[in-house]
């Protein structure tokens, strides 16, 4: 572990490799293209290409496979090896041509019809500004896929267009303003990911969490996280390995692991990377859930990324912080001293709020899931409604441009320790709203309604497309103002008076919030089906085709795949649950039944003096129970041979899973819960949660 300097990035192929390897023309020539964007010429390619190949054979490689981000959510690779037949033998190669284009077969891609099985190929090409990487003896090749007639059929196509899209308008708005030394501006992120960590052997024993990522029985344990006990807890031993050995893997790989602790949920604990440029940012969430997992299975260990994996104790969300730098070192979302004499902060500010106000459908529809859909509005996470909050020096700021009033600075107030050791700090002036789901924390912000098993592209392409929009917009109404100054000044005022409903810096789970929110006219959009509905809105396909980011089939074709994995996850949550309702808890409760019934009657036989009462009416309950539970089973089975009734409309079948299939499984889970707290657990056949809650 005292090497953590030299392992960092040891399995990367990044600049530093890069440097010592290349030569010095083709290396200039990468960089132009990583930094500009400009085309990579062939004769280029292929010297990186044989580069890369000789270090990918030293790291004890034989394959090399494209890395892609299909709309499965998850990454997908296919591996090639790099022999070449020569003579009697191979040698080992690797050509430009092969880095640059892979043609995996992708019929089985969901491509939300916009791509039918005859042309069925799909292409992947290398995306230069994420370096690739060794795992397993193969080299990784991260690429965006796309279809043989060019349609975008992954979630990282979209991210790179849109992060183009907020670098022009950026600079633009930053030549405007005098800043004629910036050429480039990143949209930067990093994502605190939660997850839980359970043991393998009773993982193996839940057939709900092994097909479904979560468990769909399961009375609650006598014990929650009521004490508060498990947050920032100390670490228990198996754990702190797992935890190490994560950091390890992840370091080994580049990724910039940080903070690790445990959450609020017995068994739940987060790892937060430092933050990169967006793309990598999401290629590295991508390997961390996917390493996360993997060095679980070493520690005896499961690590599961659902985002309501155990009813009852909260579920596990992904915190997107967002920023915007540029390549001159400065964070525009910077407020400076003086935030209100700052035109460039409160510019970008306005561009946020006015984009987070008018496109809050979006931010909504682009965390929604089956998974995500358990949290959101269940007091664990942010609420289903989206606002902003700002905290108070900056609400004030905001009010005092609204109402034309001064503005003056708080100073930061010193916080008292009343400890003399400690040494006094000056206090946050964005005290931590963590209620809010998108909130200002100092120089970024953090959108908090993502879940954890959600690949971050989508939320960061929408995010990113939006706030170019508005700069594109800011950029018109300012370019030919005769006082710059001015006009700022009132676009800013306009900005803030027209979309101040969407701050709010209050508690975003109280139940006035509801209230109030309906009266600024805020949508709440409780469920996916509920937030699909605005998916196609006529402004929403207008920002992604005007900016570029997709054509308007394509954005139906993610409407498309969305919702048929919505309604296809929930369908195999029903069958799940209905085969361990048949297979599993009725024959159990009916076994535990007969038992009780074969010790009342052998009591009977010994005496009529020995009291049966307390068989009896266990016999009784569990008995009228299990009459109430095979009903619902079946209505269960019946709900979902409906589905079939509402197929050819995907919002229509969505809505149906949630209303006719979802609400009969927690009437069934009810059922079954109480029995489980009635029948010994020699004849329960899950494990319970206090087992898989608290046994690593
Ligand atoms: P917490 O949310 O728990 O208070 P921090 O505020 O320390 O934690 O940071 C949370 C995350 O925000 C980290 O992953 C950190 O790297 C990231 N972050 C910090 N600055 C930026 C930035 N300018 N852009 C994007 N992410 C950032
Ligand atoms: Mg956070």
């Amino acid at each position: 572990m005292s090497k953590v300097p030299e392992m960092f990035g040891m399995m990367v192929f990044n600049d530093k490799k890069m440097q010592e390897r290349l030569p010095k023309s083709t290396y200039n020539a990468l960089k132009k293209t990583v930094q500009d964007g400009e085309p990579l010429d062939l004769s280029v390619a292929n010297v990186v290409a044989s580069s890369m190949k000789d270090w990918a054979i030293e790291m004890g490689c034989t394959h090399y496979t494209h890395w892609f981000q299909p709309m499965t959510g998850i990454t997908a690779e296919k591996h090639d090896s790099f022999i070449q037949p020569n003579g009697d033998g191979v040698i080992m190669e690797f050509s430009g041509k092969e880095l640059i284009k892979g043609e995996p077969d992708a019929s089985s891609f969901p491509s939300g019809g916009i791509r039918a099985t005859f042309e069925a190929r799909g292409y992947t090409t290398w995306d230069p500004t994420s370096p690739a990487f060794v795992r397993d003896g193969t080299l990784y090749i991260p690429t965006a896929f796309c279809s043989y007639t060019g349609e975008v059929l992954d979630k990282k196509t979209p991210l790179l267009r849109s992060m183009e899209r907020i670098n022009s308008e950026a600079v633009k708005l930053l030549h405007l303003l005098g800043k004629t030394d910036v050429t480039r501006v990143i949209t930067t992120v990093g994502p605190e990911q939660e997850y839980f960590l359970i043991d393998r052997e009773l993982y193996d024993q839940r057939i709900d969490l092994k097909l479904t990522g979560r468990t769909l029985f399961g009375a609650k344990a006598p014990k929650g996280q009521e004490l508060d006990d498990h947050y920032f807890g100390a670490i228990r031993p198996r754990v702190a390995a797992y935890m190490r050995d994560l950091d390890e893997e992840l370091w080994k790989l580049g990724v910039l692991s940080k903070t690790k602790h445990n959450e609020v949920a017995p068994s739940q604990h987060e790892l937060a990377p430092i933050f990169t440029t967006s793309n990598i940012a999401n290629d590295h969430n991508e390997l961390t859930m996917e390493i996360m997992k993997k060095t679980a299975e070493k520690h005896g260990l499961v690590c599961l990324l659902h985002e309501k994996p155990f009813a009852g104790v909260n579920g596990s969300g992904k915190h997107n912080n967002w920023s915007l730098s540029t390549n001159t070192g400065e964070n525009l979302l910077s407020p400076g001293k003086h935030p209100e004499n700052n035109n460039q902060f409160l510019l970008f500010l306005a561009a946020v709020v006015k984009a987070v106000d008018e496109y809050q459908d979006l931010l909504r529809i682009t965390v929604a899931s089956a998974g995500n859909d358990h949290r959101l509005g269940a007091h664990e996470a942010p609420p289903a409604i989206i606002s902003m909050y700002l905290g108070d020096d900056l609400g004030e700021l905001v009010q005092s441009i609204i109402n034309g009033t001064d503005y003056v600075s708080p100073r930061k107030e010193r916080m008292q320790t009343g400890v003399d050791v400690l040494a006094d700090f000056k206090k946050d002036t964005s005290d931590r709203n963590r209620t809010s789901p998108f909130a200002f924390t100092g120089n970024k912000f953090e959108f908090r309604a993502l879940g954890s098993a959600l690949n971050i592209g989508c939320p960061n392409y929408m995010l990113n497309t939006m706030v170019a929009e508005e700069l594109s917009e800011f950029y018109d109404a300012l370019k030919d103002a005769d006082d710059l100054n001015a006009a700022i000044g009132a676009l800013v005022k306009k900005v803030f008076t027209e979309h101040q409903r969407i701050i709010f810096n209050g508690d975003n789970y109280a139940d006035e919030w509801v209230e109030e929110a309906k009266k600024r006219g805020l949508l709440n959009l409780k469920s996916l089906p509920d937030a699909f509905e605005h998916f196609m809105d006529e402004k929403n396909v207008k920002l992604f085709v005007k900016n570029n980011i997709c054509t308007e089939a394509e954005f139906r074709a993610r409407y498309e795949i969305e919702l048929e994995t919505y309604s296809k996850q929930i369908n195999i949550e029903a069958l799940t649950m209905i085969d361990m309702a048949k297979k599993n808890i009725t024959p159990a409760v009916t076994a535990f039944v007969r038992e009780l019934t074969d010790a009342a009657l052998a009591k009977k036989a010994l005496s009529d003096r020995i009291p049966t009462t307390v068989e009896e009416n266990l016999i009784i309950s569990l008995s009228n129970k299990l009459v109430c539970f095979v009903n619902l089973t079946s209505e269960l089975e019946e709900a979902v041979l409906n589905a079939t009734n509402f197929s050819g409309d995907g919002l229509k079948l969505a809505r149906y899973y949630r209303e006719g299939v979802l609400t009969k499984m927690q009437e069934l889970r009810a059922v079954g819960d109480s029995m489980e707290t009635e029948t010994a657990a020699d004849f329960w056949p899950f494990p319970s949660y206090s087992e898989l809650l608290f046994s690593v």
